[in-house]
């Protein structure tokens, strides 16, 4: 059997490491105003760590790696971590999802290390709101950070939006416009992932309405194809996508082909089922490479069928520790 082979006939051959759990800002869907304790020095993994786990993963198959957090722009050296990475053989795509908050400031560096493309989190277009959503932000600071990502070449940027009732779904059709920018917008929906239940419940909006938005303030919207999470679209006269990420409403589960690192060093199988392997442990303990395989095997082996539609209930882990 393939060695990156899951129990279900799943490759898996993408990886998202959270860098670290800790943020910059608070959106009011990922964590709550007083923010969540964060883990100390030594719990999170170290970047040789990291690339030692990464070049493991390397060998067994795993061919695209996303840096995320966490705001993986708050962690010093990241720009190092790129280029570390950059240089292990097998991993053909190196990407980083960012609030874009900091971009500015390393978008240059981050191209000359050697990552190949981010996507930035903007869940709105006005300045007002965009404060309100991320409690600690200002729109200037990521439509700057996104200029700079179009300059240095981070392309091309696809923009994930989370849409909230009656906080931000008025806007649905002007975020899917900036396809026609050129910029890939992907729509995904609220997971109840560290927040409340009452909020959630009231909030949640499905895929499918967003579509219907979207389709009646702009045209309707081409299928293009489904490409692992996303159901792709465009508009007719855009040449940027539109995807609908759809954990919660219609899971793609028989299609994912993605495990997690956490920032304390975790193997997680599937974002939204509990179960997790330690590396960090055993990597300090001084595991040899042939030991890291195995219990990184054995995440891809365990990883479940499907994680149903995930209860409204509080979550294990906040999504900033497993890496959204
Ligand atoms: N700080 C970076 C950012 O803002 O993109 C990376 C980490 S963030 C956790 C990654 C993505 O997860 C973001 O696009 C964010 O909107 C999304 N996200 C966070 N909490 C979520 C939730 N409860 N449901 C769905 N998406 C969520």
């Amino acid at each position: 059997m393939m060695e990156n082979i899951d129990r279900f006939g799943r490759r898996i051959t993408y990886l998202r490491v959270s860098v670290t759990d800790r943020c910059n800002l608070r959106c009011i869907y990922c964590m709550p105003a007083s923010g969540v304790p964060w883990r100390s020095h030594d719990e999170i993994l170290r970047y040789e760590e990291i690339a030692r786990i990464v070049r493991v993963a390397a060998g067994l198959g795993i061919r695209k790696v996303r840096l995320t957090g966490g705001e993986p722009l708050v962690r010093a050296g990241i720009v190092e971590l790129v280029a570390e990475l950059r240089k292990i053989p097998g991993i053909e795509e190196l990407v980083m999802t960012t609030n874009g908050t900091l971009l500015s400031r390393y978008a240059r560096d981050l191209a000359a290390a050697g990552l190949d493309r981010v996507n930035v989190s903007l869940d709105t277009l006005r300045p007002e709101r965009f404060r309100r959503i991320t409690r600690l932000g200002e729109l200037e600071d990521t439509l700057a950070g996104i200029r700079a990502a179009q300059e240095a070449g981070l392309t091309p940027i696809k923009l994930n939006a989370v849409v909230m009732r009656g906080v931000n779904d008025d806007e649905a059709a002007d975020l899917a416009a900036l396809s026609r920018k050129g910029f890939g917008v992907r729509f995904i929906e609220w997971m109840p992932i560290g927040v409340p239940n009452e909020s959630f419940s009231e909030r949640f909006v499905p895929g499918d309405k967003i579509k219907e938005g979207i389709e009646e303030a702009l045209g309707p919207l081409v299928p293009v194809r489904e490409e692992g999470p996303a159901r792709v679209y465009r508009l007719e006269d855009a040449q940027g996508e539109i995807g609908f990420i759809t954990a919660f409403s219609a899971p793609f589960c028989a299609t994912c082909n993605r495990v997690r690192l956490t920032a304390d060093g975790k193997l997680r199988p599937c974002l939204l089922s509990p179960g997790e392997i330690d590396l960090r442990g055993p990597l300090r303990a001084g595991a040899t490479d042939d030991e890291l395989r195995r219990l990184f095997k054995r995440g891809i082996r365990e990883k479940p069928f499907a994680h149903g539609v995930p209860s409204s209930s509080p979550h294990d882990r906040t999504m900033s520790e497993i890496g959204g």
